[in-house]
């Protein structure tokens, strides 16, 4: 029998590891706050932990201070994490024994293929390079795509199927200008904080495929996925930052994050202005029901999509 280990109480008593993992290319916007607490209470309400990894992987698309600004909003908003903060700028090692492992394997190529030639070709790339040998200079790295993976299942919206020429293709692993990419960073990182379930927007269906497979070629075990539905502003375009979604307001998060149990179909408690900030999180811990989250995208509360629609 093993006995029990009482120096690892932590806060767990299930194996499920969640995670939140911004980029840091602008503050925190409500979009932003339904992965947060929705990752956030999934964990907690199973006994799990919830761990937070800053994807700072491309330093050109930055946004200075504003990962400071990310884990301070986290904190404002009640969100404590378990464990360190990961940061992929401090992974590179990981990805490049990934990198050199895959490239042992046979399982990557260089190639030195440009954008247009695979507009020219459709947009889906053909394994050209497999077989050229070409060196590193001037050149991505892509995976040779030994097992395609064409579905997979959401715990929320099902079995979801990836069109087939997407989920064949030799994706980039390594772009061209030396930065790894966000499938092979995000696969390595969820490995190596062993996280279990990934619950995140649902623009990130579509790549899910492609990480899967990754796992696959890495041999690590397949994590479960929850993507949730995405808060729209009044054009029906996703909130990001590109169509400048205002930041998170500032003070007492407690009316936001009301909305955002809202957004997610969630009871809200009627009395939520008599709550401290930890006794609504508990509530909404306590209250969590994943059937009820909704399946398609939504309008966000007006006040909280456009920075000029004040
Ligand atoms: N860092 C990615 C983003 O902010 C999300 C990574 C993930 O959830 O897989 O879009
Ligand atoms: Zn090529």
């Amino acid at each position: 029998m093993p006995t029990l280990d009482s120096s690892k109480t932590a806060t767990t008593d299930s194996q499920y590891i969640g995670r939140f993992a911004p980029s840091p290319s602008g503050d925190l916007h409500f979009g932003s706050l339904i992965a947060a607490l929705g990752s956030y209470l999934h964990a907690r309400a199973q006994g799990g932990q919830w761990r937070v990894r800053i994807d700072d992987l491309d330093p050109p698309r930055e946004v200075a201070g504003s990962a400071t600004r990310i884990l301070t909003t986290l904190e404002q908003y009640g969100l404590e994490w378990d464990g360190e903060v990961v940061w992929q700028s401090q992974r590179h090692d990981a990805y490049h024994a990934a990198l050199d492992e895959l490239e042992k394997r046979g399982l990557s190529y260089f190639c030195t293929c440009t954008r247009h030639r695979i507009q020219q070709i459709g947009g889906i790339y053909d394994g050209h390079c497999r077989m050229a040998k070409h060196g590193p200079q001037q050149a991505a790295i892509r995976l040779h795509q030994t097992h395609p993976v064409y579905y997979f299942t959401d715990d929320l919206l099902g079995e979801l199927q990836a069109d087939s020429a997407l989920a064949q293709e030799d994706f980039i692993i390594r772009r061209r200008d030396g930065l790894f990419a966000y499938n092979l960073a995000v696969v390595i990182d969820d490995h190596f904080q062993g996280i279990t379930h990934i619950v995140r927007g649902a623009d990130l269906v579509e790549p899910t495929v492609r990480q899967i497979s990754l796992y696959q070629h890495l041999g690590y075990p397949q994590p479960g996925y929850i993507h949730l539905p995405l808060a729209c502003n009044a054009t029906g375009d996703k909130l990001s930052k590109q169509n400048h979604a205002p930041a998170l307001p500032a003070g007492d998060p407690r009316a936001t994050l009301v909305k955002t149990l809202d957004f997610l179909g969630q009871k809200t408690p009627e009395n939520w202005q008599d709550l401290t900030l930890p006794l609504l999180l508990r509530w909404a811990i306590n209250h969590w029901s994943l059937d009820k989250v909704p399946r398609q995208n939504a309008k966000a509360p007006p006040e909280l999509t456009s920075a000029f629609s004040k």
